[in-house]
C-alpha cells in the first residue's frame, strides 16, 4: 500500500536498544526511521531508570560518606535536604542526556517519528501521533514502509493486582519522581531496583521494610557478597521479610495497610506512607500488533530471537528488554549493534557485517547501592549446581591500603576459577578450561566501576596467573582483583 515515509530500517522504540540500533544503522549508511511515543529519546534507562536512579544514588552515597567523616575528624553536621532542588538536579541530568541523544540523531539524519507504533503488515508500521510529555494520542496517523525492522519496545514495571490505586503506591517511576520523603516505606521485592530506591529514600530519612519471596535479597549475586551488603545496610531496615509473599493491601487514611504471608504460613501486617512495587518488569511485546507482521510473541510478551537478534520473520529483528533477561541497558546496546550490522550487511551485500552475532559470554550486573555489589559470570552457588569444581580467590578489602585509607574496608573481591579436571586445557578463547576464570564479583565502594575487568578476563579466557601477574596500580581498589587472583593461585603476597 501507500506509505507516508519509507526507509531501509524502522526502529520501534527509542531506549538504549532503539537509539543504539538507529545510530549504528545510520553510521553504516542506511536510511533510518525511529518511532518513539515519548517526546525525548532515551527510553526507560535515561528517563525513568539507570540514569535518574544514579543521579539520586550519587547524592545518597555522598551523604552516607559524609556522615562517617566525623569519625575521621571532620564533622559536616546534619544535612538539610531540599527535595525540590534534588529533584531538579535529577531532571537536569536527564535533560542533558536526552537532549544530547536528540542532537546525535539529527547529526546522523535519523528521522524521528513521534507517536505510538503498531504493525499493520510485514513491511508497514502505523504510527499514531502522540503529544505532550506523555503519550496522549492526537488521532493523526502515518504509515512507515520499511525493508527491515528492529523492535526495541522495552518493558514496564509489573503491578501487583491487589495494590490499591493510590499515590502512596508507586513503581520505580513513581519512586524516582521523588514527591517527598515518607517516614515508613515498604519495598516489595528485594532485587536491585527495589534496593537502589530504598537506599535513596532511607538516606533521605525513610525507615524501610522489605519483603521478598525468595530466601535472600539481591538474588543472582554471590551470597558472600550479599552478606557484606546486608551487614552494612542493616541500619536502614526495621524488617527484612524473606520467604514471604505480599498478599493484600488497602488504602487507609493512616497509610497503605499491607498483609504478608510467610511461606511457612506466618501472617503479618504493616502500615506504610509509601509502598514501592519492585517485583519485576514485563516486556511490551503484546502491545505492538506484532502478529500483523507475523512476529511471534510468547505468552509473557517476550519476542524470541536467534543470536543475530532475528525474530521468526527473517527481516524483522528484536533487541533489549523485549527479548528477555537480563533486562539491562548494556545488553540492549550490544544487541542493537548486532541487529544493525546484520541488517546493513544484508542490504549492502557485505558478508562480514551480515554474519555479526551476539555471543557475549557474560553480562555483568551491578547494584549501585552503598556499598555497591557487582558480579559477572558464575557465582559459587551456580557452579555448585552445575557440578563444576571451583578454586576460590577471596580478597577482603581489610587488607587493601586504599580501602583502609578511604575508611571503607568492608569490601570483598571474589574470583572463581575452574578446578574441575574434566575441563581440559580449554580452547584458548572464551571456552571452559582448567584454571580459567568462571566468574567473579565484588562488594564495596565503586565495585560497579571495576567489574568490567573481571568481565574482560572471562571473555579472554584468563586464568589466575594472567590476572595476578597483570600489574595493577597501587594503591587502588582495583588492585583487589589482582590480589584475589593471587590468593586463588596460592601465591598471595602481603601487599596491604
Ligand atoms: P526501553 O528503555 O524500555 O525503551 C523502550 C522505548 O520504546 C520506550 O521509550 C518506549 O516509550 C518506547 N515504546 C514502546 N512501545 C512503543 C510503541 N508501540 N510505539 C512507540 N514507542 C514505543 N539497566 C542497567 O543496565 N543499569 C542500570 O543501572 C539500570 N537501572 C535501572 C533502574 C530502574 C529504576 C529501571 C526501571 C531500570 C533500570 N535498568 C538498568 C534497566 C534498563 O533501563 C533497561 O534494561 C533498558 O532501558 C532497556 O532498553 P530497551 O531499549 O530495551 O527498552
Amino acid at each position: 500500500g501507500s506509505a507516508d515515509l519509507e526507509c531501509d530500517v524502522l526502529v520501534l522504540g527509542g531506549g538504549p536498544g532503539g537509539y543504539s540500533a538507529a545510530f549504528r544503522a545510520a553510521d553504516l549508511g542506511l536510511k533510518v526511521v525511529l518511532v518513539e511515543r515519548y517526546a525525548q529519546l532515551g527510553g526507560v534507562c535515561l528517563n525513568v531508570g539507570c540514569i535518574p536512579s544514579k543521579a539520586l544514588l550519587h547524592v545518597a552515597a555522598v551523604m552516607d560518606e559524609v556522615s562517617h567523616m566525623a569519625d575521621l575528624g571532620v564533622d559536616f553536621g546534619a544535612p538539610t535536604v531540599n527535595v525540590d532542588k534534588l529533584r531538579g538536579h535529577k531532571e537536569k541530568v536527564i535533560a542533558k542526556l536526552t537532549g544530547g541523544l536528540g542532537q546525535m540523531a539529527k547529526m546522523r539524519k535519523v528521522t524521528i517519528v513521534r507517536g505510538y507504533g503498531a504493525f499493520v503488515g510485514a513491511n508497514h508500521l502505523e504510527v499514531e501521533e502522540t503529544t505532550g510529555t506523555g503519550q496522549d494520542k492526537t488521532g493523526s496517523k502515518k504509515v512507515v514502509a520499511f525493508k527491515k525492522a528492529i523492535i526495541a519496545a522495552g518493558s514496564q514495571a509489573v503491578r501487583l493486582p491487589f495494590m490499591p490505586d493510590d499515590p502512596r503506591v508507586v513503581d520505580s517511576t513513581g519512586a524516582l519522581a521523588l514527591q517527598g520523603v515518607p517516614q515508613k516505606m515498604l519495598i516489595v521485592g528485594g532485587g536491585i531496583i527495589g534496593l537502589e530506591m530504598g537506599t535513596v529514600y532511607s538516606t533521605l530519612g525513610a525507615r524501610l521494610d522489605v519483603v521478598e519471596m525468595m530466601d535472600g535479597l539481591m538474588q543472582g549475586a554471590d551470597r558472600d557478597l550479599v552478606k557484606v551488603w546486608e551487614k552494612m545496610n542493616k541500619h536502614r531496615f526495621d524488617n527484612i521479610l524473606l520467604k514471604t509473599k505480599t498478599v493484600g493491601a488497602q488504602a487507609t487514611p493512616e497509610g497503605i495497610q499491607v498483609q504478608f504471608e510467610g511461606l511457612d504460613g506466618t501472617k503479618s501486617e504493616g502500615t506504610y506512607d509509601l509502598v514501592l512495587q519492585a517485583v519485576g518488569r514485563t516486556p511490551n511485546g503484546k502491545k505492538i500488533a506484532a502478529d500483523k507482521a507475523g512476529v511471534s510473541v510468547t505468552d509473557r510478551g517476550f519476542i524470541n530471537v536467534d543470536i543475530q537478534m532475528r525474530t521468526n520473520v527473517p527481516h524483522i529483528f528484536a533487541i533489549g528488554d523485549i527479548v528477555g533477561q537480563p533486562m539491562l541497558a548494556h545488553k540492549a546496546v550490544h544487541e542493537a549493534h548486532v541487529a544493525a550490522e546484520v541488517i546493513a550487511g544484508e542490504l549492502q551485500g557485505n558478508k562480514e557485517l551480515a554474519s555479526a552475532a551476539f555471543n557475549a559470554r557474560v553480562i555483568p550486573s551491578v547494584a549501585y547501592t552503598d556499598p555497591e555489589v557487582a558480579w559477572v559470570g558464575l557465582t559459587e552457588d551456580q557452579a555448585k549446581q552445575q557440578g563444576i569444581k571451583v578454586k576460590k580467590g577471596l580478597f577482603p578489602w581489610a587488607a587493601s591500603g586504599r580501602a583502609i585509607a578511604n575508611g571503607r574496608d568492608e569490601g570483598v573481591t571474589k574470583l572463581l576459577f575452574d578446578d574441575s579436571p574434566e575441563a581440559g586445557s580449554g580452547d584458548g578463547h572464551a571456552g571452559r578450561g582448567h584454571g580459567k576464570i568462571l566468574g567473579g564479583g565484588m562488594v564495596g565502594t565503586h565495585a560497579g566501576d571495576m567489574i568490567g575487568e573481571i568481565a574482560l578476563a572471562i571473555e579472554m579466557g584468563a586464568d589466575a596467573v594472567d590476572i595476578g601477574k597483570t600489574i595493577h596500580p597501587h594503591p587502588t581498589l582495583g588492585e583487589s582483583i589482582g590480589m584475589a587472583a593471587e590468593v586463588a593461585h596460592g601465591s598471595c603476597t602481603d601487599v596491604p
